[in-house]
């Protein structure tokens, strides 16, 4: 959170399984989309939360699988754990809320008195929540005999049915809802009350996050049944509240622009560059759009080559020099010439780049350093390189890449780097 030293101007709390990641999209577009919007309009002034009911064992198995972009903030197992940042440090503070007339052993014991409940696996039961599964006819019933049981040992817990399925026992001030109200307070403590706030989910552990005040929210098109019907008995006639025409990732970016919360154009929506050259001056976004390209070049999805490779030789330094992650360095422009060679040879194949954490500094008056992680699918397998680009740019001029180098991430095992161009 220190990266930013004012407010940010959106912070999108969005929950992950059927929200951010459709699991029926296999080819991820509409979680793409948002990842190329997020990075190369807010990503440098906002703050991005993913809230979800998974626990970190499962949210990181999660991140391998689907090209999620490093969330500044992180709230796991329904809301009761919030880390911060890439290396995930915990928030001590919400634990000590968290263990206000909450006994992990009572819980467990009473709990384990109904056969219609079922242990989810070891890793989903978390310090401040236990979790199983129950059929849906049971639920209700099961529900509230428990809420009496907890009452009597003098326990103060939340119940919260999710997905038709999963049936989580909090401390009543846990949930996806409570963390936000404590992150919005937080941070206002420190002078960085969000711009505007907008929470986004598809499920019944959602529900919480639209009814905390002055939040913006978005039902996802997919939404389930749970909370299409929480809505319509709590919050039918909140204008904040939308149920989104379009699925999963796609749906928070409708709510960007219904909300007018900022730009909601992503530039995976934009199909030549070439068009919007002149609005070219933030670095971070030249970098964004360059692996955009770079993905339909080898998808061979670019019409007009020829254009595309002059304008970018024009736009390197006749120095400029690619570090590959190799070690092995050439020029810029020869590294433009060989990109020639390889147009089209993922055509029709799995493959896929997307920019992460994308950072643009100004370091001297007309310089920018660009850090960012980019990741490129090919086939079921998965890459991530730490890039830096150096720009310069004189007065009334565009943005002339002068040197660019990469390094493998720790994340990325390599043992053939021969296939890995730029
Ligand atoms: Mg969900």
């Amino acid at each position: 959170m220190e990266r930013l030293t004012s407010p940010p101007r959106l912070m999108i709390v969005s929950d992950l399984d059927h929200t951010m990641v459709d699991h029926h999209d296999s080819e991820n577009l509409s979680l793409l989309r948002f990842n190329s919007l997020w990075e190369h309009a807010y990503r440098h002034d906002s703050f991005l939360v993913f809230s979800t009911g998974r626990s970190p064992t499962l949210y990181k198995e999660l991140r391998k699988e689907k090209p999620l972009l490093t969330p500044d903030i992180t709230i796991m197992s329904v809301g009761t754990e919030i880390t911060y940042g890439d290396s995930m440090v915990p928030d001590h503070g919400w634990v000590d809320t968290l263990n206000n007339k909450w006994d992990l052993g009572i819980v467990k014991e009473e709990a384990c008195k109904f056969p219609e409940l079922k242990l989810q696996a070891e890793t989903e039961q978390r310090p401040h929540k236990v979790s199983f599964y129950v059929d849906k006819s049971k639920a209700q019933e099961v529900t509230k005999e428990l809420s009496q049981r907890f009452e009597k040992r003098g326990l103060d817990v939340k119940i919260i049915y999710s997905g038709g399925m999963d049936l989580d026992i909090l401390p009543q001030g846990a949930g996806k809802g409570q963390a936000l109200a404590y992150l919005l307070k937080k941070l206002k403590t420190e002078g960085k009350l969000p711009v505007n706030t907008l929470a986004c989910g598809d499920s019944g552990n959602d529900a919480e996050l639209f009814s905390i005040p002055d939040v913006y929210g978005v039902m996802v098109s997919n939404a389930q049944e749970e909370l299409l019907k929480w809505h319509a008995e709590n919050a039918k006639d909140n204008p904040k509240v939308i149920h989104a025409k379009e699925r999963c990732a796609s749906g928070i970016i409708e709510a960007i622009g219904h909300f007018k919360l900022g730009p909601n154009l992503s530039p995976r929506d934009v199909s030549d560059f070439l068009e919007c050259k002149t609005e070219n001056v933030n670095p971070g976004h030249e970098v964004v759009k360059f692996f955009l390209f770079y993905e339909r070049w080898r998808r061979g999805e670019v019409e007009n080559c020829e254009a595309y490779t002059a304008s970018l030789k024009a736009s390197c330094h006749p120095s400029g020099v690619f570090v590959h992650p190799s070690g092995a360095e050439k020029s810029l422009r020869d590294t433009i010439d060989e990109l020639r060679k390889c147009y089209g040879d993922k055509q029709g194949k799995k493959f896929r780049v997307w920019a992460d954490q994308v950072l643009a500094t100004d370091t001297t008056p007309g310089t920018w350093i660009v850090k960012l992680d980019k990741w490129e699918q090919n086939g079921e397998e998965r890459r991530c390189c730490t890039t830096t680009v150096k720009f310069t740019s004189k007065e009334g001029e565009g943005l002339v890449w002068e040197h660019v180098q990469q390094t493998w991430s720790k994340e990325s095992e390599v043992k053939d780097d021969s296939s890995w161009i730029i």
